[in-house]
């Protein structure tokens, strides 16, 4: 097969998509046989890029840029967020569709990987602009999207509204609702119990058997997490929870530490029904951003954006442990660091899985019309994400590779045989 890059692909691009193609080059010799069909992860299948044209509140009209890349359909339907943010870009979108083909196969669903996004700033829209921007983007890609075919799903900076507002666009384009099109609904129209929390929940379940096995307690120990949003805020309740003691929290607006622990449900309802701001939450203390990664720890939690956790601060990292709550939030470089100063890292396209796997249960919930208590979900995506844990430890024992390795070879196992299986058209 030609390595030849197609001419839209910048080999000098320093981007995430750079990140990803070096990660493939790191697991390709292990794949075997399989290793002669790896040219096929190295391109997206489909890339689509939309003009978005909006009518703004005051009769301008805006143009943004949207994109949806489906990297790998060999598995399934394509699977993966929509992500609302002005750095937004290509390269991005299409790393980010190949950590959902990884991710998707590694906890064994049965997906491809795909990935949306706009170049825009979210808060610097009205609701009514926001929902015309949606509506629009989401009847440019009405003919690639749909329950088989991709499935769209919140990330940065889009939520349950912005997926009712997608159900709706579609429903009235193709003249019937197909509530499967996206998930991470609102539950009133056909979402899941448990998928609000379901990422930061699940980096708490691959964290807790990391830490059974590498002889950490769950209680007592320290946790950092950056990041507040629908990951960060989450993974750091469910930690509190279950007796860790969160000890700063980071997120654009302030770095919060408080060496007793911080109460991750008080911060919430500080910053969402009591109105208060980070510098005013009375349960810890402001300290300047930086400060954030030398505070000593024993799990830190990245769950704000990629490119965190760089050569400029890793030797002041203390952490045993770092779960990757965000997609891509520490650079290869960093990654090597941090195993030579004997930190384990939970990969993303594991420790992040969660999301996806209550994305998964409320997919087959629509396509069954039946649903299922927030306990059954809390059950099966405990086992989901153990068993998927469990086997990928033992690849990275046997083959004495790290856990992003093992967990690239367990995943791109998977898709490529079902690519070889399905064979070249024509
Ligand atoms: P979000 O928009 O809800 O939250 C993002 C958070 O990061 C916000 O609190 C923001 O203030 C903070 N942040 C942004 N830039 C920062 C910076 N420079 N320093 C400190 N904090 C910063 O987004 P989310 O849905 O929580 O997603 C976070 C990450 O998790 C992304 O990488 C996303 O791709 C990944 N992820 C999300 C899901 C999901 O279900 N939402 C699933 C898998 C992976």
């Amino acid at each position: 097969m030609s390595t030849r890059l197609p001419s839209y692909l910048n080999a000098a691009d320093p981007g995430p998509w750079a990140m990803f193609l070096q990660q493939l080059d790191r697991v390709e010799p292990h794949l075997g046989e399989l290793a002669r069909w790896t040219d096929t992860l190295r391109r997206p299948k489909r890339t689509m890029v939309v003009d978005v044209p909006v009518r703004m509140d005051d009769g301008r009209i805006e143009h943004f840029e949207g994109f949806r890349v489906q990297h790998n359909l060999s598995r399934g339907p394509g699977k993966g967020g929509l992500r609302y943010h002005p750095a937004v870009n290509l390269s991005e979108v299409m790393a980010l569709s190949g950590w959902m083909t990884i991710k998707n196969a590694a906890v064994n669903l049965p997906y491809g990987g795909a990935k949306g996004g706009v170049r825009v700033d979210p808060a610097q829209l009205s609701r009514g602009e926001l929902e015309r921007l949606t509506r629009r983007y989401t009847s440019e890609l009405s003919s690639i999207i749909g329950a088989e075919r991709d499935i769209p799903a919140p990330d940065v900076g889009t939520n349950e509204q912005v997926m009712a507002w997608m159900v709706d666009t579609y429903a009235i384009n193709h003249g019937s609702i197909e509530t499967g099109v996206v998930t991470g609904k609102p539950i009133s129209m056909g979402g899941s119990l448990g998928r609000r929390d379901a990422t930061g929940r699940g980096c708490f379940v691959v964290a807790r058997e990391a830490m059974r096995r590498l002889g950490m307690q769950v209680a007592g120990s320290r946790v950092t997490v950056q990041g507040f949003g629908n990951v960060g805020n989450a993974a750091a309740r469910v930690f509190h929870d279950e007796g860790a003691r969160v000890v700063a929290i980071q997120d654009v607006h302030g770095t919060l530490v408080n060496e007793a622990g911080i109460d991750p449900h008080a911060l919430l309802r500080h910053l969402r029904e009591g109105g208060g701001g980070w510098a005013d939450f009375p349960g810890a203390t402001l300290v300047l951003a930086d400060q954030f990664w030398s505070i000593p720890c024993d799990v830190m939690v990245p769950a704000a954006l990629e490119g965190q956790i760089t050569l400029a601060n890793v030797s002041n990292i203390r952490a045993r442990l770092i779960v990757e709550g965000a997609n891509g939030p520490t650079t290869p470089e960093a990654e090597d660091i941090l195993h030579a100063q004997g930190c384990t890292v939970l990969p993303d396209v594991l420790a992040n899985a969660g999301g996806v796997t209550v994305s998964y249960f409320e997919w087959v919930q629509n396509a069954t019309s039946f649903f299922w208590t927030e306990q059954d979900i809390h059950a099966k995506l405990d086992r989901v994400l153990s068993e998927a844990f469990d086997s990928i430890w033992r690849i990275a024992q046997d083959k004495r590779v790290n856990l992003r390795t093992a967990t690239f070879i367990t995943a791109c196992s998977r898709v490529l045989e079902a690519r070889a299986l399905r064979g070249l058209y024509p």
